[in-house]
């Protein structure tokens, strides 16, 4: 038999048969990806290997061998490709590491494994309360909001662990959460995905775009999530998706033109808060040919979007206006002008008026507004969240084994200052950043201090923080001269 014709003959499925006997390579829990066509194993099938970890797939394989014996290729001598007039083969080893980990694939565990062992077992989902007392521990105030995302969460995983068998389908509990600015919202996302270990994506809606469209494509939240599932599909298929700035994409009030980021979105985004199998690009934020696709399913993915909504208090307040000047109980139209917190009296029609489509929300059945901060909030936040900002502070100085005391009216001070910025809790840091630089540049000087104290006057720009000597009574400096 001639070369060309073993060729001819050769299946490269069954080498790959073959060579699965002989794998010793280590297994590092992703699946390996075809050099040329991009697809993962688990759609592309068995790889072959070849030196430098480059993986090729049976069908490009046999693809590539097929075409060189189509062309007449003089085959002679394999081994030799060198040969061949006017080919110059690519060196392979120049193509190492060219797929970065971030585009590689988690590999799915074994049907067998997935049984014995479900990722979310219902036993483990916390009681609403339990979760509720865990965010406790971290968010400030807003309780009507802790309470209701910590049953919307319960009943969320519930409803991804019970079975269908019986016909009831529980709806998903997406959410859309209202608030101004520095409120919370993403803090509250943040701290529960952390509670519950799940994998979380925050994007931004002002940046997604209807697809073919400069922007990011809506699908790309997902690709985001699956990154930070570390390219897990199941994990990611368990998470939790945060689009913020979601009142950004309302429908325009004037348009002429097709609206590509405001209500095409919003009808791009339905299918994705209903679950659907979406093909993601692994390790990028668009497709292309260079990228491996996933396919990941959105079913069980809780999506929470949040926003500021501004404006949308004067159309509740037209509403409720509305309604209390009708009848014998007839209000004065004025009632609700200097009520705060008007947020928390929300209705999905209002947020339908301000430009939200119908379907859109039909599929965020769970709303709720965060409170505005009030000063003694913001004190609160100060203090009493488990790494509180004057907590974090304390720490650093006391590894100097210098005491740090903040009087409870220069907490005030603060507070009052950061509420005059109107960008919520936000202000804190960079506020009380202000009046630490120099304490913190100054007190390392003198190993002698031993306490510092926050005064009120020193946060007016009155004084000076309150500095006292160990074992020397207490006295009062600039913090320009503390070290001095
Ligand atoms: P936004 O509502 O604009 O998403 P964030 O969640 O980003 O606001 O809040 C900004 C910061 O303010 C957070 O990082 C957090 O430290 C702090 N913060 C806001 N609200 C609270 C709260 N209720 N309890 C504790 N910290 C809070």
């Amino acid at each position: 038999m001639s070369d060309k014709e073993r060729f001819d003959d050769t299946d490269f499925r069954e080498v790959i048969e073959g060579l699965e006997a002989q794998e010793e390579y280590e297994d590092d829990g992703y699946e390996d990806t075809c050099y040329i066509c991009r697809r993962p194993e688990s759609k592309a099938g068995k790889m072959i290997r070849i030196p430098k970890d480059i993986c090729i797939c049976a069908d490009c394989m046999q693809k590539t061998f097929d075409s060189m014996n189509h062309a007449n290729f003089p085959l002679g001598d394999m081994g030799n490709f060198g040969n061949m007039p006017n080919i110059s083969m690519i060196n392979l080893s120049d193509l190492q590491n060219m797929m970065p980990k971030t585009q590689k694939l988690k590999k799915k565990k074994a049907k067998e494994e997935k049984k014995s062992e479900p990722i979310l077992d219902i036993k483990s989902i916390p009681a609403p309360h339990k979760i509720k007392e865990s965010l406790d521990d971290y968010v400030v105030g807003q309780e009507h909001a802790k309470k209701v995302m910590s049953v919307a969460v319960y009943n969320h995983y519930k409803r991804v662990a019970c079975d269908e068998a019986d016909g009831i389908e529980i709806e998903k509990s997406n959410m859309l959460m209202l608030g101004p600015t520095g409120s919370g919202k993403t803090y509250m996302v943040k701290t529960l995905a952390k509670l519950l270990d799940v994998p979380l994506a925050i994007a931004d809606a002002t940046s997604l775009t209807e697809a073919g469209y400069i922007g990011d494509d809506i699908e790309s939240v997902v690709s985001k999530l699956l990154a930070a599932a570390d390219n897990d599909v199941e994990r990611a298929e368990h998470g939790i998706i945060f689009i913020d700035e979601i009142d950004k994409i309302a429908k325009k009030k004037t348009t002429n033109q097709r609206d590509v980021s405001g209500e095409s979105v919003q009808q791009g985004m339905l299918k994705l808060l209903e679950g659907a199998e979406i093909e993601v690009p692994v390790g990028a934020n668009s497709k292309n040919a260079m990228v491996p696709l996933a396919t990941v399913n959105t079913k069980d993915i809780l999506f929470i979007c949040g926003g500021a909504f501004p404006d949308l208090e004067e159309i509740i307040k037209e509403r409720l206006n509305k309604q209390s000047a009708m009848g014998f109980h007839a209000d004065l139209k004025d009632k609700y002008d200097g009520e705060e917190n008007l947020l928390q009296r929300v209705e999905v029609e209002d947020v339908r008026k301000y430009g939200m489509i119908p379907e859109f929300l039909g599929r965020l059945p769970v709303i709720f507004a965060l409170d505005a901060l009030t000063e003694d909030t913001l004190v609160r936040i100060l203090t009493e969240p488990k790494s509180a900002i004057v907590k974090q502070y304390k720490k650093l100085l006391s590894m100097d084994e210098v005491k740090l005391e903040f009087e409870e009216n220069a907490l005030h001070a603060i507070a009052r200052k950061a509420k005059k910025k109107d960008i919520g809790a936000r202000a804190l840091r960079a506020i009380i950043e202000e009046f630490m630089l120099d304490i913190m540049y100054e007190i390392p000087k003198d190993d002698n201090i031993g306490t510092v104290t926050i005064t009120e006057d020193y946060i007016e720009n009155n004084g000076g923080p309150v500095i006292s000597m160990r074992g020397c009574p207490v006295l009062e400096e600039k913090v320009g001269v503390a070290g001095a």
